[in-house]
């Protein structure tokens, strides 16, 4: 039987391993992690993730062909083939801080395989890493002086977290990169005949080691300046008059763009954008490429521009200042159907009212209070233009509370900010948020969910991102 071992059990190791687990009855997988309290969470009820469809998943194959393990050691010397998913954050110190990728955890777990492995293995990179990471891996991986053969491969991870599972399922593409050496194309072999059980051939894309290690930087950096893009024109449609998702409606019908990833925001979040442009724009400054470096760079500062200009829109509107007054904020999720608060916008829009020493009811239906408080306290990078980067301040830390649900949030408050597109956000029943609003009643809708006509009637006061304010 064949054994698939996956370093690293976070957003990408779980819900990855438990697909092919599912479409894979006969390979046995495991997956490995250093944090006993995510693995014992994934072999109990609550799993540590939220992802719709995964906890059906992990009940049908946990127990039969799925595994979850801290005794990293034993499952990486079992394993053919082994996947590594450890997290490779931004560095915050020293070469590179502020932009570059800490590999710490991937050489941590790269000098581990070597001093493990006594049989040929398959090192697959699932983590997101910098071009050229699979050289540096293989000089480690030479240290193991048992004659044995490794094959890295990259095969970057497209999931999009909240359709986590619906992606792994039915995927645009697989990309598996590997060296062009007779071992290397037996390798990439290996692990195309294991997606081979459910994604289509033509889906099944390989190239070289470097092509694929590249291609998921340019992806995501690709997305997020879309978003970017559309939130650049959103500024100009509230100046003007226009209406961002009119614009995007028909700017999406040309074939040649397409309707997808159109939609104006307060800004994106998680954990891959913004580290992923920060990755690519370090090499591109490493080979000397200094334009194309600051072409990405603009990418993200229109992002906390983005971010910025929200909170400065909610205290202008509310007569220049938000000092003592109760905020509700809705949404804490770096976007709906997860509760990954990973370089969530929230954190920066609720940074920046507190700021102006306004109080904030929070609610969101996945994130915990325990992460919301985790999450304004934190200190973030300044890697080169800082906006709300302090955290909140022990003081202003008093004037957070989480809601247990948008009523709660709501009531007695003078105004309302919408952060993520849960779709119950659009449900609710405004007439009674209304009521039991101060007024003026003031909403910030950043996700554009809510019904523009329909709330005006109620009586708010509305802005929503790059519409048309208020006559
Ligand atoms: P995560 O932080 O949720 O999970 C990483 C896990 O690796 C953690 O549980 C950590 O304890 C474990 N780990 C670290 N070092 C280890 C070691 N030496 N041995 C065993 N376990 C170890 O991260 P994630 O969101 O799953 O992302 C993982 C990688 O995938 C990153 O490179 C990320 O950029 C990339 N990626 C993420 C997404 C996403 O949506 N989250 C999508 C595509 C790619």
């Amino acid at each position: 039987m064949m054994k698939i071992c996956c370093i690293g059990a976070g957003y990408v190791g779980g819900p990855t391993m438990a697909v092919i687990a599912l479409k894979c009855p006969s390979v046995e997988v495991t997956v490995v992690d250093i944090s006993i309290s995510r693995i014992n969470a994934w072999n109990s009820d609550q799993l540590p993730i939220y992802e719709p469809g995964l906890e059906d998943v992990v009940k049908q194959c946990r127990g039969k062909n799925l595994f979850f393990s801290t005794n990293v050691e034993k499952h990486v010397y079992e394993a053919d083939i082994i996947f590594v998913s450890v997290n490779t954050p931004t560095k915050t110190r020293g070469l590179g801080a502020g932009k570059a990728a800490d590999l710490t955890y991937w050489e941590s777990a790269a000098r581990m395989i070597a001093d493990v492995a006594k049989s040929d293995k398959i090192v697959v990179e699932k983590s997101t890493v910098p071009v050229k990471t699979a050289e540096a891996i293989e000089k480690i991986l030479a240290h193991n002086s048992k004659g044995i053969c490794f094959q890295i491969l990259s095969n970057p991870e497209f999931l999009a977290e909240g359709t986590a599972i619906q992606d792994l399922l039915n995927p645009d593409r697989v990309l598996i990169g590997g060296r062009e050496t007779p071992n290397g194309q037996k390798a990439v072999k290996a692990l195309k005949d294991v997606y081979a059980q459910w994604v289509p051939l033509e889906r099944i894309i390989t190239t070289n080691l470097w092509s694929a290690e590249l291609s998921k930087l340019a992806a995501n950096a690709f997305l997020a300046q879309r978003i970017s893009s559309v939130n650049a024109m959103s500024a100009l449609c509230e100046a003007t008059g226009a209406d961002v998702q009119e614009v995007s409606y028909a700017v999406g019908k040309d074939s040649r763009i397409g309707p997808k990833f159109l939609n104006a925001s307060v800004g994106f979040g998680g954990s891959c954008f913004q580290k992923d442009i920060l990755n690519l724009i370090y090499i591109c400054e490493c080979n000397g490429l200094k334009e194309v470096a600051c072409y990405w760079k603009q990418v993200i500062k229109l992002n906390d521009y983005q971010k910025s200009r929200f909170v400065n829109r909610v205290v202008s509107s509310m007569f220049n200042t938000v000092s003592g007054k109760k905020i509700a904020v809705l949404g804490f999720a770096f976007k709906k159907n997860t509760g990954d608060t990973r370089e969530t916008p929230a954190i920066d829009v609720c940074k920046g009212l507190l700021g102006d020493k306004a109080s904030l009811s929070i609610y969101d239906p996945q994130v915990t209070e325990d992460q919301i408080q985790r999450d304004l306290w934190m200190n973030k990078f300044d890697w080169d233009h800082p906006i709300h980067l302090q955290p909140a301040s022990p003081t202003s830390i008093k004037h957070v509370s989480v809601a247990w649900d948008p009523y709660q949030a709501a009531k007695d408050a003078h105004g309302l900010c919408i952060l993520t597109d849960w779709d119950e956000f659009k449900k609710l029943d405004y007439e009674k948020i209304y009521k039991s609003m101060q007024k003026p009643a003031f909403v910030f809708d950043g996700r554009n969910v809510v019904d523009v006509a329909r709330l005006r009637e109620i009586g708010f006061i509305l802005y929503s991102i790059g519409k048309p304010l208020d006559p």
